[in-house]
């Protein structure tokens, strides 16, 4: 099989893929989840026409040459409405949220006025409408505020309470397994052996998935043996998750038998060779509903496809609307040569510049170094058969979450 283009690919990981199903949550659990329906205001905000301060509620005319002096003939406190009328020479305490009384149009602040028994006098004129927040200048009932694919900010959790919704109806999260593969591999805190490494990249890849909305199942690290892959294999299948992320065993060395340990489960393979540094030996396929990502155990390799292919498929699957996302533009901060015929996804820091954000690649792109990867902000995409590039023309970058 021939390298397969990125966009082919992430083409093939979308490919028959729907939302998955819908269930109601409660506001306070709704954070993050994506709605699976529009969100209709079910009321008016503010419902009436209310004061922005404390202090008086007038009628604009009365005050238009002050000093003048109105009769007190009531209060409004917000809950508390006032049903008298205010009419000419009339005034009533309002307080902030307090329902403007009939006759009233205008709220002067309590610092502007004199006040002596049942009368106060207002020192300063004031517009009509001053300090008054007319009804439905948040919101009006019936409108949609919140639209479906959307994930829930946690200001959108604000407005859909003032919107009076208790519940909302939203996607079920994706469940993702993290599957492991090296006799090498012995988890952090070991003492370790000859020849034995420390298990990192499915912590990022645990916690990329967790960001973008996505349960966890640990499956742990599988030996490099087509028994020992292969249960956990069946383990995520009897588990029926959504996605089974695999690292490591990708390649085609005698010890990479993760493909072979998912050809004898039946897995229907759409790629697993794409036009990509790092992680050209990526796989995708799907064994029945569940979709099989193989990345490359490189943690760097690990963590770019994951970046690449994990992340849009789950918010495919979350329902969201902004599947891909769009890279931004920054300035190349140093002289880059020219590039092969496989797309590359440079770690770059990044920085503030006057003229926007500097991408500038680290020195040495080897997709085993982890330190590099955690300073970096950015992966700076260079296409195939890019030219060479100067510092300080622009590039495109894709910004790490946090
Ligand atoms: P592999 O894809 O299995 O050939 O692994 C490529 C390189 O990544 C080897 O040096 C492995 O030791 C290393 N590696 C594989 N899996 C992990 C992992 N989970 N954490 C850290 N390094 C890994
Ligand atoms: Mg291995």
């Amino acid at each position: 099989m021939p390298l397969m283009p990125v966009s082919e690919a992430l083409a093939r990981v979308l490919a028959d893929t729907q939302p998955l199903g819908i269930e109601e949550v409660a506001l306070s659990d709704a954070q993050g989840r994506v709605l699976a329906e529009d969100v209709t205001a079910l009321r008016t905000q503010p419902p009436a026409d209310v004061s922005a301060m404390d202090g008086y509620a007038v009628r604009a005319e009365d005050i238009a040459t002050p000093p003048a002096t109105l009769t007190v003939i009531g209060e409004v406190a917000a809950g508390h409405p006032f049903a008298g009328l205010v009419e000419t020479g009339q005034a009533a305490r309002i307080f902030t949220g307090g329902v403007l009384p009939d006759g009233a149009d205008t709220v002067v602040i309590q610092e502007l006025t004199r006040r002596d028994g049942d009368k106060v006098t207002v020192e300063k004129t004031a517009i009509k409408g001053r300090n008054v927040r007319y009804a439905g200048i948040d919101f009006k009932q019936s409108e949609v505020l919140l639209e479906k694919g959307r994930a829930l900010t946690d200001r959108d959790l604000m407005l859909a309470a003032a919107m009076n919704h208790p519940r909302l109806r939203v996607h079920r999260r994706p469940v993702v397994a993290v599957l492991g593969t090296g006799d090498e591999l012995v988890m952090p805190g070991s003492e370790l052996g000859p020849g034995q490494i420390v298990y990192s990249n499915g912590f990022a890849l645990t916690a990329l998935a967790r960001a973008a909305g996505a349960e966890v199942i640990d499956l742990g690290v599988a030996r490099d043996t087509l028994d020992d892959i292969g249960g956990r294999i069946r383990k995520a299948r009897e588990a029926k998750v959504d996605v089974l992320l695999t690292s490591g065993g990708a390649s085609v060395g005698d010890h990479d038998l993760v493909q072979k340990a998912l050809k004898a489960e039946g897995l229907d393979l759409s790629f697993w060779r794409v036009a990509l540094r790092p992680g050209r030996p990526m796989m995708h396929g799907r064994l029945g509903a569940m979709h099989v990502l193989g990345v490359p155990g490189n943690p760097v390799s690990s963590y770019v496809c994951a970046f690449l292919f994990l992340l849009p498929l789950l918010r495919k699957l979350s329902g969201r609307s902004d599947i891909e996302t769009p890279p931004e533009s920054a300035i190349l901060g140093r002289d880059l040569p020219a590039n092969d015929d496989r797309a590359d996804y440079l770690r770059a820091t990044l920085e503030s510049g006057p003229d926007g954000p500097i991408a500038t690649p680290v020195q040495n792109q080897d997709s085993s170094l982890m330190a590099p990867l955690s300073q970096a902000g950015c992966l700076l995409i260079r296409e195939p058969q890019a030219p060479a590039a100067k510092a300080g023309s622009r590039c495109r970058i894709l910004k790490f979450g946090f």
